[in-house]
């Protein structure tokens, strides 16, 4: 499980892989208590996941004509994308803005690692940074976590418990409502809650995926991104040396080993003379008493929330959070060290110094995802409001009115995808003769919705140019022609 896929390190002992830290030996689930993470990255993450949650929180209230700015309608199988209606006979361009997604999801990976884990998966955005906060609130940090797990059912553990389980199964709630709200349409959710009468299967539907947010942040959590994440599994197949990714600079850190008393100075130097109050950390560098940087003092591993050790190299369970980054910054700090032993980099940049090269891999993937995007632009530009599609009602050719004209009957079929009603009328253009909706005097199309009208066409039988005859039918918004169909019109060999 634990795989390392990129970084090399001079480290013999490799037991780290034959297991995952969130299983004990005895094969019982293991809780991750990570000590709470601070430093400038944590503090950056959590201005980003502010941002991220203000807006996740607020699209569904916002509307483009009446309709929501976002809707995933799969049900209704109608999505809306910045205010754009695509309906199935739009699903093409969903598909190839689908692929154009993976294929820029995949470029990203290629170069900067799972960056989109640490900073952007609404499930580490919810899970470290909304109840993995709350968490400390509650129970206080890592040893005071573990005191209580270990400590017999008493007054605070049970008021702990208790306050913990309602402000995680609420906010789950919150969260499952505003999923159900990206689906539906907030204006659909909130006439739910206040009828809920008739929408008791729409509250069990919510209950249970509020239950299942609950289990994920309460119980499962970082697991979701070690097991159960496609992503978080392809990452051994996605990264190279060349990308960029949360890792140790085993070539400075190693070997590693305690700080020893005599190295407590800001001057390294093995024949210091000057009692530590030498600052030439060059000097220092050269003649450092220890030849490593890392001072084995587990840091880093104590904030990991996937509970591995980065020194190992760069693991699946890595999700990119950062925050081994700013524990070990601290750390070289205290120590009058330079940051960034773990920092971004690729593997290659570590070893060989190198700067981020544009291989192959990533000019084909830039070149597929131009293209992708290329066609993606060309087809949004080129849809249209209205799909129509017009056909002869099967199983007839043509009927003789009384009056000698000739008619046929034809099936048209009408996507309105915009946010208004729209009234059309047809008229024919190339011929002169007579068009008679069926069962209407009208042709109107709701927004965002389709109908099916039939029409009789009659002409006269000097109009006919055999058998076969093309004619032209405008189709008219408020005067204006909009389309222009064209149709076979059938009459008997006769009028040739
Ligand atoms: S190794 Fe570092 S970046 Fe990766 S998950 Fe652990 S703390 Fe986060
Ligand atoms: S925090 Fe830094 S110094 Fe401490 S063990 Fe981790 S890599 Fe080594």
């Amino acid at each position: 499980m634990s795989e390392t896929t990129t970084t090399k390190i001079p480290k013999k002992n490799e037991s780290f892989r034959d297991s995952v830290a969130t299983i004990s030996k005895e094969g019982r689930r293991n809780f991750i208590t990570p000590k709470k993470p601070k430093g400038r990255l944590y503090n950056m993450r959590t201005l980003f996941s502010i941002a991220y949650l203000i807006i996740f929180f607020t699209l569904p209230f916002i509307k483009v004509n009446g309709e929501p700015l976002f809707m995933f309608n799969v049900l209704e199988r109608k999505f809306i994308f910045f205010g754009v209606v695509f309906w199935p006979q739009d699903f093409f361009i969903f598909g190839i803005g689908m692929i154009t997604f993976v294929v820029f999801v995949i470029l990203f990976t290629v170069v900067f690692g799972r960056v989109f884990c640490g900073w952007a998966c609404p499930q580490t955005i919810f899970m470290e940074m909304v109840f993995r906060k709350i968490e400390y609130w509650i129970d206080g940090d890592y040893t005071k976590q573990k005191q209580l797990r270990s400590m017999p059912w008493n007054g605070e553990k049970i008021r702990k418990r208790t306050i913990k389980f309602i402000v995680f199964f609420a906010i789950s709630f919150l969260i499952a409502n505003f999923f159900l709200a990206y689906l539906i349409s907030m204006d659909k959710l909130i006439g739910y809650i206040t009828h809920p009468g008739g929408h008791v299967g729409t509250l069990i539907s919510l209950l249970i995926f509020s239950t299942v947010f609950f289990f994920v942040y309460w119980w499962f959590r970082e697991q979701a991104c070690i097991v159960v994440c496609p992503y978080g599994r392809l990452q051994g197949v996605l990264l190279d040396k060349n990308s960029i990714v949360v890792a140790y600079d085993h070539k400075r850190g190693e070997p590693r080993g305690k700080l020893k008393k005599q190295e407590d100075h800001d001057c390294k130097c093995v024949d210091c003379k000057e009692n530590g109050a030498c600052k030439d950390l060059d000097k220092k560098f050269e003649t450092l008493a220890r030849p490593g940087d890392c001072i084995d003092c587990l840091a880093c591993v104590r904030v990991c929330p996937t509970g591995i050790d980065i020194r190992n190299g760069t693991q699946l369970e890595c999700v990119n959070c950062t925050a081994c980054i700013d524990a070990c910054d601290a750390i070289m700090t205290s120590v009058n060290k330079p940051t960034g032993l773990i920092r971004y980099a690729s593997e290659n940049s570590i070893t060989k110094g190198v700067k981020l090269k544009v291989n192959t891999r990533i000019k084909a993937y830039s070149a597929v995802l131009l293209l992708l995007l290329s066609l993606l632009v060309f087809l949004l530009a080129s849809r249209s409001d209205l799909d129509v599609r017009l056909m002869r009602t099967a199983g007839m050719a043509y009927n003789k009115l009384p009056d000698g004209r000739i008619a046929n009957l034809f099936n048209l079929k009408l996507v309105n995808k915009t946010h208004e009603d729209i009234d059309f009328t047809l008229k024919l253009e190339n011929v002169s003769g007579e068009i008679e909706l069926v069962g209407t005097g009208k042709l109107t199309v709701k927004k965002e919705d389709y109908t099916n009208q039939q029409f009789f066409v009659k002409l006269k039988k000097e109009e006919l140019q055999g058998w076969k005859t093309l004619v032209k039918i405008g189709l008219y918004e408020d005067n204006k022609k909009v389309k222009t169909i064209e149709a076979k019109f059938i009459g008997p060999e006769v009028y040739k």
